[in-house]
């Protein structure tokens, strides 16, 4: 990783977007070397991975952990233990048991609800009208923050699809008043502001190509 390499990227996101630092595949030195250059928010995929290294670099204060991977039911616990962010809760069911685990473990983590945009059977995500019908049930959920929207474009879009579909994103994150969206990733992060993205999602660009 090359720290110039990402200073160049930060200084030209603007300052009303924010960047989460995907460390998955990433040693923790790499972490520590961001850390340093005032870097705070980082994002993992996986819990076993993620634990490692936060108990490594545990001294480091001020860290948020941004999980941002396919949730399985059964990790949920060790997700809302060692995570102040989820990105990736894509069902109604999954966001029902991190709310009453959140209680179990006095915990209030912030959400954003992944939501596909466009056909694409190896993702997950709320289609948006299931969304919109169960949205003021799952508005109601105690001991977590809904904070707003995820999604992941498929890759090889053309820019303007990409807008496009980043547009309908951040549309339905405004009719349910959510301030944020979570979109936007080393190829798309550019058209992901231009259609107002709040969290950029950065892997690659920042530390060059991980190992898985
Ligand atoms: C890996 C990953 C990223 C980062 O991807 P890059 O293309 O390396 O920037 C962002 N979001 C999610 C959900 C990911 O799994």
């Amino acid at each position: 990783m090359e720290i110039s390499n990402y200073l160049k990227i930060k200084n030209k996101i603007p300052l009303n977007v924010k960047l989460l630092a995907v460390s998955k595949g990433i040693n923790f030195t790499e972490i520590k070397k961001l850390y340093s250059q005032g870097q705070n928010d980082f994002g993992e995929s996986k819990t076993k991975e993620a634990m490692q290294k936060q108990l490594i670099i545990k001294d480091l204060r001020n860290i948020n952990w941004h999980f941002i991977g396919k949730i399985q039911s059964n990790k949920i616990r060790k997700i809302v233990q060692n995570f102040e962010y989820i990105h990736s809760v894509d069902s109604y069911e999954k966001l029902l048991k991190i709310s009453n685990v959140a209680a179990e473990e006095n915990k209030t983590p912030l959400i954003m609800l992944q939501v596909k945009f466009s056909f694409d059977p190896n993702k997950g995500g709320f289609d948006s009208k299931l969304l919109l019908e169960k949205w003021c049930d799952m508005n109601k959920f105690k001991n977590l923050k809904i904070k707003g929207l995820m999604t992941i474009n498929p890759r090889g879009l053309s820019s303007k699809e990409n807008i496009k579909l980043f547009k309908k994103c951040r549309k339905l994150a405004d009719e349910l008043q959510l301030p944020d969206c979570s979109m936007g990733m080393s190829g798309d992060w550019e058209e992901a502001v231009e259609a107002g993205s709040t969290w950029l999602r950065l892997g690659s660009i920042i530390f060059g190509n991980r190992t898985n």
